[in-house]
């Protein structure tokens, strides 16, 4: 098996993460030739982390001997880069979100199309081993049919870094966390949308969306919130789920959390406590035989790493687990969000 090569455009926080880390992780299936980045100091680090810079972003799509371009720049210059890497025969990961509307996306579409080379999107979420417990239980039943889903990212650390902060960039949380995070809720829900509310945070100052709440419903009548926040200094947990059956806490990557499940039991009605300065039966806990506490599922992961799927496609003709029209989905649901402000 010959790893593919790849050529890396943006050697910064992700570029660099890709060539370090995520690459070895996968280094039976691709290996970094060279990188480029407009930034002089970016390129001395890539030397000094041990990889070739490129001098221009000709001399990088010109290189006969790669196969393929990941592209790690500002959500802006995708496009671009995109087709242009396309049109020098190249296939091409791309980070997300793919492009800063459904018209560009469209046009690398096409141009991938007329190129006969693999485009894909680099929507790495779908391997998170949180998330991947939730869909578990939500294809397993674990907890019965779940009914409620609520997905969570928190920070307390502003918009970080210097372009995410602007629109020309495509800045903003809803275009940076949002596209994870609805990626993997559309990912999950086997059922066509309905609804869709969504209210952007501006408490930052700043011209682009610092977080977001969305309330999402689905024909099959899962009910999902969606929260983006970069000011809580205290976080919800990263995921919280009720089903039929039961609920499930996930508190962190870390995977910390618990699932509480009714056991059916016939057991003696709740004694009722004092709650505040009052009293309350509805409120108390259940009778301890009411309920069992089990630990969170193993998760088997259903798939092989994302550049382990891209090696597939590109050498086997094999299916891609990140498909175009599902990033497409998402990122029109974006534009839509966006274009609405919280009007
Ligand atoms: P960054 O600012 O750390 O790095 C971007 C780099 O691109 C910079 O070094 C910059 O000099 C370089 N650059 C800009 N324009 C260029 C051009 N035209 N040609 C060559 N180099 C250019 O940003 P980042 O955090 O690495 O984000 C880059 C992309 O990766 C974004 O699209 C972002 O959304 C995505 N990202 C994805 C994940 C993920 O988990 N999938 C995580 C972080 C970032």
């Amino acid at each position: 098996m010959k790893p593919l090569q790849f050529a890396i455009i943006g050697y910064g926080g992700m570029g660099s993460y890709h060539a370090k880390t995520i690459m070895q992780k996968s280094s039976e299936v691709v290996a970094v030739k060279g990188v480029y980045d407009i930034k002089s100091e970016r390129q001395d680090v890539a030397q000094a982390d041990g990889f070739l810079a490129y001098e221009s972003l000709p001399e990088l799509l010109e290189d006969e001997t790669t196969d393929a371009i990941l592209i790690a720049t500002p959500n802006d210059s995708h496009k671009e880069l995109a087709i242009a890497a396309l049109k020098a025969g190249k296939h091409v990961v791309c980070e997300k979100p793919v492009a800063m509307n459904t018209a560009e996306l469209d046009e690398i579409l096409a141009e991938a199309k007329k190129c006969e080379r693999t485009f894909m999107v680099h929507q790495n979420r779908r391997w998170d081993p949180d998330f991947l417990m939730i869909r578990q239980m939500y294809q397993e039943k674990t907890l019965g049919d779940l009914f409620q889903i609520e997905s969570r990212v928190q920070g307390a650390n502003g918009i970080p870094g210097d372009w995410r902060h602007l629109q020309k960039h495509g800045g903003g949380m809803l275009l940076d966390w949002g596209v994870h995070l609805f990626d993997q809720l559309l990912f999950l829900i086997d059922s066509p949308l309905q609804t869709i509310q969504t209210d952007l945070s501006y408490i930052l100052g700043d011209e682009v969306d610092d977080g977001f709440h969305s309330y999402l419903t689905f024909e099959n009548g899962v009910k999902v919130i969606i929260e983006v926040g970069t000011t809580n200094y205290i976080p919800l947990p990263r995921w919280y789920v009720k089903g039929m059956e039961g609920t499930a806490l996930i508190s962190d990557w870390d995977l910390n959390g618990k699932m509480v499940k009714a056991t059916h039991e016939k057991t003696a009605a709740p004694k009722p406590i004092q709650a505040g300065v009052g009293l309350t039966k509805t409120m108390a806990p259940p009778r301890e035989d009411a309920t069992e506490v089990l630990s969170l599922p193993a998760v088997e992961t259903p798939y092989p790493s994302f550049y382990a799927n891209f090696y597939d496609v590109v050498v086997n003709g094999g299916e891609p687990i990140v498909k175009n029209s599902e990033v497409r989905r998402v990122l029109a649901l974006l534009e839509t969000i966006l274009a609405k402000g919280n009007n």
